[in-house]
């Protein structure tokens, strides 16, 4: 593989595109060594049809706000691979949407479902439509407006679009109602959807529970285990809550949580009702982060600062993209961090990620830990193909079988000859095997 020469073209044709560029720089690199070692893969081309998206759609959705202003956002779906399966990746919407950041994800996504086991294929889309400040009658005229488009492109069998940032439960079900009404079908189209009609059991905490679950795994590697460790986490969305709750049922305790704006340290701990504290300020669209510091004693605020500067045995960064930077990681490590389990997709920065690997840390990438998430959307689709609702235990066994099963393919492909596991590559080669074996099952299509 030429990874230069498919970097350089690459940039050429998509100039700009920052995020993008990192993703498919970080794969290729890893699976540089399996892809020269089977030329087949060469021959067909492989790489060159794989980082080049299916199809990209894109809209323009004109809705109503509540003074009666017309306002114009743009959206897109890009469908990235269906080798193994229907399209299936989430919806974003969030100010900073833009093509580079939905191509890195669905790119992502394309190794994320097929670490999961399920038959699932790559793709994201979104909007840069910000739901902050926005009432509900916007919000449900805005998901109306950009599914009068989406549903043309999708269907059961072909494309299945879920949540992501900005798009949440109440989103999915404006969503789903309007592509219910224009498809005359209701099989199911969207995951993340409301318990009474069609959603499966944890879904919205199993990104959090699933990161949780993997992070378990990686600590079972040197002998130790969640219980009694002291964790960070960022964000306070669905991914963050999520990884809060099934940490501290294991026994650890969490100190932050954060925003755009700074972060909260909680020594206490912050469990049990102080999180369904910031659940019930999130379900009415209410600020999270500064308010918990007013209404929990002995927690701090600390404003334009990321809690990574905390102690900790155990970091999550569950917000964003590129949320933890070379000096966290610095940080991190200064303070004897043993693990690093990247809940988002894409949070610490290439320069972060080199620093854990060189420092033999436990570090493991989004597309690993946090595919509990759309490993639970499959489980989703299976009970509405099946018209039928699994109880939780069985969805969490399930959910806990994949992640250990995607461990395990990590640990049987990045797993180094001094016995350190660099789950980076692991996951990546794990992931595109699958992917490119299919392809080359499928011919030129
Ligand atoms: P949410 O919108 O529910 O939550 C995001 C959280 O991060 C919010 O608390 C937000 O605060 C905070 N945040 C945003 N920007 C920053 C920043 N720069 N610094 C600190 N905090 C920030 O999103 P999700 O929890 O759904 O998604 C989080 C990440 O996980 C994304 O990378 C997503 O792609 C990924 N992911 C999500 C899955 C899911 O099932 N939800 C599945 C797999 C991956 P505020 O609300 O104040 O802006």
């Amino acid at each position: 593989m030429n990874l230069e020469k498919i970097m350089n073209d690459l940039e050429k044709k998509n100039p700009g595109q920052v995020e993008y560029l990192q993703a498919v720089r970080e794969v290729l690199e890893s699976i540089e060594e399996v892809y020269n070692e089977n030329p087949q893969f060469e021959s067909a081309n492989i790489i060159e049809r794989l980082i080049e998206p299916d199809r990209i759609y894109t809209f323009k959705i004109c809705w109503v706000d509540d003074s009666g202003k017309v306002r114009v956002n743009r959206a897109y779906r890009i469908q990235f691979n269906n080798a193994i399966g229907p399209y299936k990746g989430g919806l974003r919407f969030h100010p900073s949407v833009n093509l580079s950041i939905l191509k890195f994800l669905g790119f992502e996504q394309i190794f994320k479902n097929s670490l999961t086991t399920l038959p699932m294929g790559g793709a994201k889309g979104g909007s840069d439509f910000d739901p902050k400040g926005k009432s509900n009658a916007e919000i449900m005229r805005f998901c109306q407006a950009f599914m009068l488009e989406l549903w043309k492109v999708i269907g059961p069998e072909t494309d299945v679009p879920a949540g992501d940032i900005g798009v949440g439960g109440r989103e999915i079900g404006y969503l789903y109602g309007m592509y219910k009404k224009l498809a005359g079908e209701n099989s199911g189209v969207l995951t993340g959807k409301g318990l009474n009609w069609g959603g499966s059991l944890i879904r919205p905490e199993a990104t959090g529970f699933g990161a949780v679950y993997f992070a378990k795994e990686m600590l079972k590697t040197k002998g130790e285990t969640v219980e009694g460790k002291t964790v960070a986490i960022s964000g306070f969305g669905n991914v963050a809550w999520g990884a809060a709750i099934k940490a501290t049922e294991l026994g650890a305790k969490v100190v932050t949580i954060s925003g755009p704006d700074g972060y909260i340290y909680d020594p206490a701990g912050i469990s049990g009702d102080k999180i369904e504290y910031m659940l019930e300020l999130r379900a009415s669209n209410q600020d999270i982060v500064k308010p918990y510091s007013y209404e929990f004693p002995g927690t701090n605020f600390h404003q334009g600062k990321h809690p990574w500067e905390v102690k900790c045995d155990i970091a999550l960064p569950c917000a964003t993209q590129n949320e933890l930077v070379k000096a966290d990681a610095q940080n991190l490590i200064k303070n004897g961090v043993i693990c690093v389990a990247e809940g988002a997709n894409m949070p610490c920065t290439p320069e972060a990620v080199e620093l854990f690997l060189e420092g033999k840390i436990l570090f493991a990438p989004g597309k690993a830990v946090n595919a509990g998430g759309v490993a639970t959307s499959g489980l989703e689709m299976s009970q509405n193909a099946m018209k039928l609702t699994w109880p939780i235990k069985e969805v969490d066994d399930r959910l806990h079988q994949i992640m250990q099963s995607i461990h395990q393919s990590c640990v049987k492909y990045g797993k180094g000859k001094d016995g350190y596991v660099n789950y980076v590559k692991g996951a990546n080669v794990a992931g595109f095997l699958k992917v490119a074996n299919s392809m080359l099952d499928q011919g030129v299509i």
